[in-house]
């Protein structure tokens, strides 16, 4: 069966139940969430009582907890330690996030994996590989996802072979996997209408039973642009066809795809519309006047 979902907002008032129930709106069988806002670090304590609730609809509606993923705040950055205080800090906050994870029984954490800034890149994925082995500890019932990224700026992280390296040497690895984006594998300059051959590389590579997540966004760019914007589905440069390979693959079929594409008009969630698109494998040409519509009268 597909496992489908958007990225949803987790607000205090509801906290994991608030998730479920915009989840539901859009039709969705898997979501994804901040614990807070992605840019920033603050954090409220978890309501046991809102998950029980969460939990609760979940199995009423057939979400189950596996298909559940938490996204850690893009201002983690494990990269750079020039600062020692600030790699501290995000090793600590990494650490709290998974300790978030597991009070709300969420099983995966997509991370960015960080930005070299002025380091150089063997170096700054080695400060990636020590703050995973010094934050995770065995007992954890947690798979951090590292999510392919595009390159922008000095983003780690861009191509098979850094992904690989860290993986390779964190010693845990039954606790990290990856998180694959579609709009930045693009950008990062992977052709998606070549989705077959990436897999198999990746296959030879890693091994594709550690892909835990895939992100499907179309991209206002172009291959190899390093620009990471991401497009409404089919309206992009990757384009619906290419979008759907990826999303009905065979061999991706276990793995909860992630929308994360962007607002109409900045306000109206497209994830209703494009999740309709999606199961009925149609594009649909009047998504923007359909969304706009549907959230006008509501
Ligand atoms: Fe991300
Ligand atoms: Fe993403
Ligand atoms: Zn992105």
């Amino acid at each position: 069966m597909l496992i489908i979902g958007s990225h949803v907002s987790y607000k205090n008032e509801n906290q994991l139940a608030g998730c479920v129930m915009e989840t539901l709106e859009y039709g969705a069988n898997a979501f994804m969430f901040y614990t807070g806002a992605p840019q920033n670090v603050l954090r409220t304590p978890i309501d046991d009582f809102k998950t029980i609730k969460a939990l609760e609809m979940m199995k009423e509606n057939n979400i189950l907890l596996e298909n559940v993923i938490c996204h850690a705040p893009y201002i983690i950055n494990l990269a750079n330690n020039s600062d020692m205080e600030k790699y501290q800090f995000a090793m600590r906050f990494l650490r709290q996030e998974i300790e978030r994870c597991m009070t709300l029984g969420v099983r995966y954490l997509v991370l960015h994996p960080g930005s070299a800034t002025k380091l150089d890149r063997e170096y700054a994925i080695s400060n990636i590989i020590k703050a995973l082995n010094n934050v995770l500890i065995p007992e954890d019932n947690i798979v951090i996802l590292l999510e392919t990224m595009a390159g922008k700026g000095s983003e780690c992280g861009i191509n098979l072979e850094e992904i690989a390296t860290i993986i390779d040497n964190v010693r845990l690895k039954d606790k990290v996997g990856v998180c694959l984006d579609t709009c930045h594998l693009n950008d990062s300059g992977i052709d998606i209408k070549e989705f077959d051959a990436y897999l198999e590389a990746f296959d030879k590579r890693i091994g594709l039973k550690k892909i835990g997540c895939v992100h499907v966004n179309d991209s206002k760019n172009g291959i190899a642009s390093h620009k990471d914007r991401h497009e409404n589905i089919g309206y992009g440069t990757i384009g619906f066809e290419n979008l759907l390979n990826v999303i009905y693959h065979p061999l991706l079929e276990n793995v909860p795809k992630i929308l994360e594409t962007p607002y109409v008009d900045r306000e109206y969630p497209p994830y209703k519309f494009e999740i309709q698109m999606i199961k009925e494998k149609k594009f649909n040409p009047h998504l923007y006047a359909d969304i706009i519509e549907y959230y006008k009268n509501k």
